[in-house]
């Protein structure tokens, strides 16, 4: 299964970041433990994507030369930066080519940047995702965010939360098992969901604004799922505390992974049950509800959406357009 395509299983058309044009390979992940002997048993096929300091590294500036775009470099090219002590993730197979290539994310973060200049063209850079996200490929898009989020895990479980000890790679990066044998936890690259939702009261909605946000800037409520909360529960609590107002007819639409720096956002759209504003000013500046016609105008009133590839501008120009 080279060609595996999570979305031909959906009717699901994926956000930005969400793609999934990658076979994650478990089957292989599960058959191996070291990612650097993996890596050296498929060095013709191997592509790496080096990251520093959870920066990935891409070619081309929007400006002079369209899209950037991440740069995959041939493991006989990233030959020297290949080192045991860095760390290594099979990120999956990429079958786009006549024959599958693997993916492997590799952290460079401990090399000097004059370094790491020396190694790559000069039109190259390291840039953060989320700042140049909006202008790559949706599929680049989604294996970068893949990377980052996973290089990001690691740092965090370098030693076990349960004992302190030193904890060891396995299945090629997707799993730390501690090495204390009488411990041995093993822990799991992980992701929090958060709820981002899109309340609407007949023809209007509400929007709101958190105080370090671009002046003007008014997009959908959102906050992290808290254990032993169903994400509908979640919804309708963020929703309360925030503005003081109940819903119901919560419905899930669609989600986007937001690795800045491990989140999954699900997003939403509910129905008011209240429409009196109690806005918590702990939480957000502003909160207002929106007709279509004011949105449709936003600019004329100095306020603006979220950008575009957003899961939250989707989740308002989904009722606004009536899609
Ligand atoms: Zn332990």
């Amino acid at each position: 299964m080279t060609d595996f395509d999570a979305y031909r299983l959906t009717e699901y058309v994926p956000n930005h970041l969400g793609f999934g044009g990658l076979d994650r390979d478990a089957l292989t992940r599960d058959a191996h433990h070291n990612p650097h002997e993996f890596l050296h048993g498929n060095v013709a096929s191997a592509l790496i994507t080096p990251h520093w300091q959870y920066r990935g590294l891409f070619a081309g500036e929007a400006e002079q030369h369209g899209k950037p775009e991440p740069i995959f470099l041939a493991a006989t090219e990233a030959a020297g930066l290949v080192a045991p002590h860095r760390q290594l993730i099979y990120l999956g197979k990429r079958a786009d080519a006549a024959e599958a290539r693997y993916l492997f994310a590799l952290d460079v973060s401990d090399l000097p940047e004059e370094r790491l200049a020396s190694q790559f063209s000069q039109q190259s850079y390291f840039a953060e995702l989320r700042e140049i996200g909006p202008m790559i490929d949706g599929r680049d898009g989604s294996v970068m965010a893949y990377a980052r989020a996973m290089l990001y895990w690691h740092y965090r479980h370098i030693y076990c939360g349960r004992c302190g000890q030193k904890t060891i790679v396995q299945k090629l990066g997707h799993q730390r098992k501690c090495g204390s044998a009488s411990c041995g936890e093993m822990h799991f690259p992980r992701t929090d969901p958060a709820v981002i939702m899109l309340v609407r009261d007949g023809e209007r909605v509400l929007l709101g604004r958190q105080a370090i946000w671009p002046e003007g800037m008014y997009s959908t409520l959102a906050g992290f799922v808290e254990p032993g909360e169903t994400i509908e529960h979640a919804t309708a609590r963020e929703v309360y505390e925030e503005v003081g107002v109940q819903v119901g007819d919560i419905r899930y639409q669609h989600s986007q992974p937001w690795p800045f720096p491990s989140s999954l956002m699900l997003g939403l759209h509910a129905k008011a049950l209240s429409t009196e504003l109690q806005i918590n000013h702990d939480e957000i500046e502003d909160a207002q509800w929106f007709t279509r016609d004011e949105l449709l105008n936003f600019e004329a009133q100095g306020k603006f959406l979220p950008r575009q590839l957003s899961i939250s501008r989707r989740l308002i120009d989904d009722w606004l357009y009536q899609r």
